[in-house]
C-alpha cells in the first residue's frame, strides 16, 4: 500500500462496538484521541498482516506489550514532526535537525507529531501524539475509504481559475466540505485573473465570502494577490489543493520559491503504491509558514462527508428554521428554504448544488 495514505475510522465510528468492554476498562487512562489512535494503529496493522479474524483486541494488547518494550529500551527521546513518510522509516523534523526514524508499528503521515527515541542504536518513533485536523482524500480503488494524506494542518489553499479552466462553482463546494470534514480552515486562490473578460465569473464567489471564506484574487503572471496570501496564512502549516492547469504549481512558486516546483507539468499522479518521497514535503519558509506539498495531497477530492459538513459548506441554507427538523427542504409544507429561495435569499443554484451534494453523499 502506499504510505503517507493510511486508513484512518470512518466517522462517528462507536469505539465500543470494536473493543470489549475488558478492554476498554484496561484503556481508560487514555484521552478519546489517543484511543482512536491506537485504534486506528491495530486496525492499520490488522489490515497490513491481511489478517480478517483476530478481534481488534488482541491486536490493541500486542501494541501495548510492543510499545512497553519499546519504552524501557529506550535511551533518548526527542520531539518533532514527520516531514515525508518512506517505506519503513520517516524524516522527522526536530529542533536539533532532521531525523530519519524507523516507523515500526506506527501509521504516521506527513505533519504528525510524534517522540522518536534511540532503541538499540537506532532512531524509531515510539509514540504519537493526537491529530489537530487532517486532510484525506477517497481511496484510489475505493472511493469509501478515507485515506489520510497530511496532519495538523491549519490552512487548506483551494486554488482555481479563471476562464482557462474557468471558475467551476461546484468543485468549490466539493472542496469546502472535505476540508471541513478534517477540520482545517479553508482558503480560496482565485488565479489568472489577467485573463478575466466577464466579472460575472466571479458572482458564485460572493456567498463564500459572505459564509467567512477569506477570499483572494491572484495572477502568478502579474504578481497578483500573492503577498495578500501570505499575510493570511502566515506562521501557518499550509497546502495547496486544486486541479491540474489552474496554475497551483506556479503560485506555490510564487509563494514559496524554494520549493521549487515543476509548473506545466501533467504527470501529476496518485503514486499507487510506487511512489516514494526522497526529499521532505514539510517545507520552512522564511516567515515561519510551513508548505507541506506532495503527490497525495495534489490529488486531494471529496471524500464521503457527512451532513454535518455539507452544512458548513452551505450555512446560509443549514441556517433556515423549517417546521419539521428532519426537513428534506424538497416539498415539505413550511420548509423555510424553500420560503427563503422563493424570496430570492437563497440563490437557486446554491439551492440546486446543496440538494445534489446532499443526495451524493447520502446525507
Ligand atoms: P498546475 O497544473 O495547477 O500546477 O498549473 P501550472 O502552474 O503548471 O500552470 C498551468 C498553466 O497556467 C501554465 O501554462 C502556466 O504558465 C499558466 N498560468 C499559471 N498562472 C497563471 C496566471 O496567473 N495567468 C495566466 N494567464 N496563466 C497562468
Ligand atoms: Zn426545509
Amino acid at each position: 500500500m502506499t504510505r503517507g495514505a493510511i486508513p484512518a475510522l470512518e466517522p462517528n465510528t462507536n469505539l465500543k462496538e470494536l473493543l470489549t468492554q475488558k478492554t476498554l476498562r484496561q484503556l481508560e487512562h487514555l484521552e478519546p484521541a489517543q484511543l482512536k489512535s491506537l485504534i486506528d494503529q491495530a486496525k492499520y496493522m490488522r489490515q497490513r498482516s491481511d489478517d480478517k479474524v483476530t478481534p481488534l483486541d488482541v491486536w490493541v494488547e500486542r501494541i501495548l506489550r510492543k510499545e512497553e518494550r519499546l519504552r524501557a529500551k529506550v535511551t533518548e527521546t526527542r520531539s518533532g514532526t514527520v516531514g515525508s513518510v518512506l517505506s519503513r522509516e520517516a524524516l522527522v523534523h526536530t529542533d536539533e535537525g532532521v531525523i530519519d526514524a524507523a516507523l515500526g508499528t506506527y501509521a504516521v503521515v506527513v505533519g504528525d507529531h510524534v517522540t522518536v527515541g534511540i532503541v538499540e542504536g537506532g532512531w524509531q518513533i515510539i509514540e504519537t501524539l493526537p491529530r489537530r485536523t487532517k486532510v484525506s482524500r477517497p481511496d484510489v480503488q475505493d472511493a469509501r475509504i478515507e485515506r489520510l494524506i497530511a496532519a495538523n494542518v491549519d490552512s487548506v489553499v483551494i486554488v482555481v481559475s479563471v476562464v482557462s479552466p474557468p471558475l467551476h462553482p461546484r468543485l468549490i463546494d466539493r472542496y469546502l466540505i472535505a476540508i471541513q470534514h478534517g477540520g482545517a480552515q479553508p482558503v480560496l486562490c482565485v488565479n489568472k485573473m489577467d485573463l478575466l473578460e466577464d466579472a460575472e465569473e466571479l458572482e458564485c464567489l460572493e456567498v463564500h465570502r459572505a459564509n467567512g471564506v477569506p477570499v483572494f484574487l491572484c495572477s502568478v503572471t502579474e504578481g497578483l494577490g500573492i503577498e495578500e496570501l501570505r499575510t493570511q496564512v502566515m506562521g501557518q502549516t499550509i497546502v495547496f489543493v486544486g486541479h491540474s492547469g489552474v496554475g497551483k504549481s506556479s503560485l506555490i512558486n510564487a509563494f514559496a520559491p524554494s520549493l521549487g516546483l515543476k509548473t506545466g507539468a501533467t504527470s501529476e499522479g496518485y503514486g499507487r503504491g510506487t511512489h516514494t518521497t526522497t526529499v521532505s514535503s514539510r517545507h520552512e519558509l522564511p516567515d515561519g509558514t510551513i508548505v507541506i506539498d506532495t503527490p497525495g495531497v495534489r490529488s486531494f477530492g471529496l471524500w464521503a462527508a457527512s451532513g454535518v459538513e455539507l452544512d458548513a459548506a452551505f450555512p446560509e441554507i443549514a441556517s433556515i428554521h423549517c417546521r419539521f427538523r428532519d426537513c428534506q427542504h424538497r416539498t415539505e409544507p413550511g420548509c423555510g428554504v424553500l420560503e427563503a429561495l422563493e424570496r430570492g435569499e437563497v440563490s437557486e443554484e446554491r439551492y440546486a448544488a446543496y440538494l445534489k451534494l446532499k443526495a451524493e453523499i447520502g446525507a
